[in-house]
């Protein structure tokens, strides 16, 4: 099982099947949020007083640490760090726009992505055919 950690504090962001967030909306509003951990799974659940609505905005925080997590590559892309069983690192940039579905996984030069928005970042990489359809 991957672990996903912050990377400011290297807290551990998932527990079991959840990957825990906070996050702000635009109008100041704050929440918690649980992903999936696994990549291309775009299901959330929050509380039902955290209101999203389709193409908003939001920012990501680590709920331990509290640091923002956006990513200097884009603004409305999130950064993590994932963990696999190997021991390796990959990071994990995923698009902060509710309802946009861009993820990608990066180690070095390696990048691969997933998701029906994915094409919308990927000229931040030099992205292969051969790893264009799949993580
Ligand atoms: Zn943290």
């Amino acid at each position: 099982m991957e672990d996903f950690i912050c990377p400011i504090c290297r807290g551990h962001l998932r527990i079991g099947d959840d990957l825990i967030f906070s996050l702000k909306k635009k109008n100041n509003k704050k929440g918690l949020i649980i992903l999936s951990p696994e990549l291309g799974n775009y299901t959330y659940r929050k509380h039902e007083d955290l209101e999203l609505e389709e193409g908003e905005e939001l920012t990501f925080f680590c709920p331990i640490c509290h640091a923002n997590l956006t990513s200097d590559v884009d603004k409305n892309l999130v950064k993590v760090i994932m963990v696999d069983e190997k021991g390796d690192r990959y990071e994990i940039l995923f698009s902060d726009i509710v309802g946009e579905e861009s993820t990608y996984k990066v180690k070095g030069k390696d990048v691969f992505k997933t998701g029906t928005d994915a094409e919308r970042y990927q000229k931040y990489w030099d992205v292969p055919d051969e790893y264009k359809k799949y993580i």
